[in-house]
């Protein structure tokens, strides 16, 4: 865009690159009533209706509008919220308090979440377990046990709570160097310093900090020189007595594709799962939430949108956000009609059957690979081990025949499938990670 353009261009630009991006529903919903108010020394106000707008941008498209904004202009940006309708003041005060974590936070160079604390982690009989352990380490880190190791499924809190490990200690101990980093950002690290040379500087870096939060390792499943500098860096942290805390989606055994020696290295301290929550855990945390965002929500709503989601806690979040967005824009209160109409689309029904598209989705997400891979005739190990077991799962949750599952899957015949299924119980026999595994995922498609 040419430097004159004005912001109501700048803004119609942007609307229409953002609607390609995340499709019409939620554009309509969330980003048609936004407005680019003011754009000045390269810092952009845009309006938004209420703080429920600014919480599901920051959660599901954090960056969206500055690389937006950054893309049509050819320079960096920094894009800022104003909100129209007047804010309660005692969400004013705890926002406050996020904010000035955020600037000690970014004043020490940690890349901690500032929302993430202990004081806003609901316990129930699913994750006391890891809490407790987490609340452990943050009182006395290197201590108790290293590594911790937390893992559970999607969304069910691990990020939270190892942000809490950090944010506690940030508070309690100033001079305590902190790193929260995800496995893939350490990935990029690596790489990069390989590339350009700087090897040495990336040694000092991890090797020389107190605490290390490493976030969603199976990330670092199947490649080999990220795996060997992490190795080599928890060595030095572990003999130093620094604290490691790690969070996977799933446990060490069930880690494909790592080393033998690094996964023994996470089964050294403590192993604390996180389950599935159950209806009055989901139902707290909806309470909570609800709570610090000012909503009244009666125990019939809670009650119907703990029951309809089945475990993932930021779905969970995510319907109470839209809910009051909705209440707040149309100022209806948030009653059960109200919660049915507005969730509708979210809420997958109880008597839906499974499908094979599912099962897919599930499968290949679990092994980190694409959908479309295990429909082609691509046969690399972790593509036909996948590919047999969403054929194992599709033939026990669903109806269909042996040979309406293999067109699911790019034209196999009703033989490939019933190989694939033979081979899924052998190894299911003989191998405890693969049993583990199979375990695993019909909890996911079954919660
Ligand atoms: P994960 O990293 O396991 O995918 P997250 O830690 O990102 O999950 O959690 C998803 C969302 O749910 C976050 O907004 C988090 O604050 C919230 N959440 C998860 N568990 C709890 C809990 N026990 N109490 C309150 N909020 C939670
Ligand atoms: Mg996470």
């Amino acid at each position: 865009m040419t430097i004159n353009a004005t912001i109501e261009e700048i803004w119609a630009k942007s609307l229409s690159i953002i609607a390609q991006k995340v499709g019409e529903n939620s554009f309509e919903l969330w980003f048609k009533p936004m407005k680019l108010i003011q754009f000045k020394d390269k810092n952009a106000t845009i309006e938004i209706p209420n703080r429920f707008y600014r919480e599901w941008v920051d959660d599901n498209y954090p960056q969206i509008l500055s690389e937006t904004i950054e893309s049509l202009l050819g320079y960096k940006i920094s894009a800022k919220f104003k909100i129209s309708e007047k804010e309660d003041a005692s969400i004013k005060r705890i926002e406050n308090k996020h904010e000035s974590r955020r600037k000690e936070l970014g004043k020490r160079g940690i890349y901690l979440n500032p929302k993430y604390i202990f004081e806003n982690y609901v316990v129930g009989t699913s994750n006391q377990f890891a809490h407790a352990a987490a609340k452990r380490v943050a009182e006395n880190p290197g201590g108790s046990y290293n590594p911790l190791f937390i893992y559970g499924g999607v969304g069910l809190g691990k990020t939270h709570l190892i942000n809490a490990i950090g944010n506690a200690i940030v508070d309690r101990l100033t001079t305590t160097s902190i790193c929260y980093i995800s496995a893939e950002q350490f990935t990029n690290e690596v790489i990069s310093a390989m590339r350009h040379d700087r090897m040495a500087d990336f040694k000092s870096k991890y090797r020389n900090i107190d605490v290390l939060l490493i976030d969603d390792i199976q990330f670092i499943a199947g490649k080999t020189a990220t795996q060997e500098e992490f190795f080599h860096t928890f060595n030095a942290l572990y003999e130093k007595q620094k604290q490691i805390v790690i969070s996977s989606d799933r446990a060490p055994i069930e880690i494909s594709d790592i080393t033998d020696r690094l996964r023994s290295r996470f089964s050294m301290g403590l192993i604390a799962d996180i389950q599935s929550p159950d209806i009055e855990t989901k139902m707290a945390i909806l309470y909570r939430k609800a709570m610090a965002e000012k909503m009244n929500i009666s125990e019939d709503v809670a009650h119907f949108i703990a029951s309809k989601i089945k475990s993932n806690i930021r779905e969970l979040e995510g319907c109470l956000i839209k809910l009051g967005a909705h209440a707040s824009l149309t100022a209806t209160p948030i009653d059960l009609n109200l919660a049915k109409t507005v969730l509708k689309d979210l809420l997958s029904e109880d008597d839906k059957p499974t499908t094979v598209d599912l099962i897919q989705k599930i499968v290949c997400e679990y092994f980190g690979i694409k959908v479309q891979d295990i429909k082609a005739k691509k046969r690399t190990k972790e593509i036909a081990n996948a590919r047999q077991i969403a054929m194992f799962l599709a033939k026990q949750y669903t109806e269909h025949s042996l040979s309406e599952i293999g067109r699911f899957f790019g034209g196999k015949d009703h033989a490939t499938v019933i190989y694939a299924c033979k081979q899924v119980e052998e190894r299911k026999a003989k191998e405890e990670s693969f049993r583990r595994t199979i375990e695993n995922l019909n909890k996911r498609i079954a919660p």
